[in-house]
């Protein structure tokens, strides 16, 4: 039977309410893997599952030093152990998509790795977290999944890191992937990758990565920024920016400005944009102050590049190859 590997890191997957009628007020993160992989024995038919326990946190609470271990994990475990079909890991669904784009960036292996995650609590009537996971795990063992890189499965529908993002606050079908849409979907007659590309690049996959990460902010574009929160974040020393631009990415003439005039050095900056889909193309008076297009990477998947071209030291140009094969994944 396939082994996986089934990191459990919280979110609503491992929620809890007072009541099963509760579908907003509840805690998560409470329930173990060991709890989220009893409830559904159907799993036992699939794979020979080891449960390991990274984090047990509301998403919004992952910290870096989480998706270090992650990383960490994965590695050793593919680099170790021939026999693991592949690896699914447990998340709450508001960060997700950054984890899923981290792992997609770091890992280099063919063995699907899967996120999941539910956007009802697990005591909830109708909970959508056991047939996500059992998807998953599907997923995981499938071959058709093999080299297809990191990989997220709700509702049935298989995405993309690169591409997808949770576009709604309530409901099952949560996640979308903009643009190109999902790469496939799975059910009880198996799974299917009709759309899923035939070749990837992994820009990181040598990366070590270490206790103490760089600093990268986002900032929001809206009518009449006050230029002044740009230049408080760029004096408390932050070594990447992201600009959620308006429209196709747009900076207003107040804050370019306000980077032309800045006399201390300049963060590591990319522009992305605010409409949720669509690509961000470089302009030249952005690029003179240091700026360059994040492409179709939304804001946080930005900041998620940026923190690795940080780590690695890149420059300007270095980022500016890696942003051209970020595009080419999935
Ligand atoms: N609050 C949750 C989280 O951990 C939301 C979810 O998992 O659906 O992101």
């Amino acid at each position: 039977m396939d082994r996986v590997l089934l990191l459990a890191t919280g979110g609503t997957i491992a929620g809890q309410a007072d009541d099963s009628a509760t579908l907003n007020d509840y805690t998560a993160g409470v329930l173990g893997g060991e709890d989220l992989l009893a409830a559904v024995p159907q799993l036992q038919d699939l794979a020979q599952i080891n449960v390991e326990q990274i984090a047990n946190v509301d998403s919004a609470d992952l910290l870096f030093r989480h998706w270090r271990r992650l990383v960490w994990r994965i590695r050793e475990a593919f680099a170790a152990d021939s026999e693991w079909a592949g690896v699914v890991i447990t998340h709450g669904t508001n960060t997700l998509e950054e984890t899923a784009w981290l792992l997609q960036l770091l890992i280099d292996d063919p063995r699907p790795v899967v996120l999941v995650g539910a956007m009802r609590p697990a005591t909830a009537l109708s909970a959508d977290g056991p047939l996500n996971l059992f998807q998953a795990v599907q997923l995981a063992v499938s071959p058709e999944a093999r080299g297809q890189g990191v990989l997220v499965v709700m509702d049935g529908q298989i995405h993309g890191a690169r591409a997808v993002t949770k576009v709604a606050t309530q409901g099952v079908g949560a996640f979308s992937s903009p643009g190109s849409g999902p790469l496939g979907w799975v059910d009880d007659t198996g799974v299917h990758l009709p759309m899923a590309p035939p070749v990837r690049t992994v820009p990181f996959s040598a990366l070590a990565l270490p206790e103490q990460w760089p600093q990268v902010a986002i900032l929001f574009g809206c009518v009449e920024p006050d230029a002044r929160s740009l230049k408080a974040l760029l004096a408390t020393g932050v070594q990447g920016l992201v600009f959620t631009g308006t429209g196709a990415g747009q900076l207003s003439a107040g804050e370019r400005s306000a980077l032309q005039a800045w006399p201390g050095p300049r963060p590591l900056m990319l522009r992305a944009n605010r409409c949720g889909s669509g690509p961000v193309h470089g302009v030249h008076d952005d690029e003179r102050v240091g700026l360059l297009p994040a492409g179709s990477l939304n804001p946080q998947k930005a900041r998620v590049l940026l923190l690795l071209a940080l780590i690695a030291g890149l420059d300007r140009g270095g980022l500016s190859a890696r942003l051209r094969e970020a595009a080419e994944l999935s």
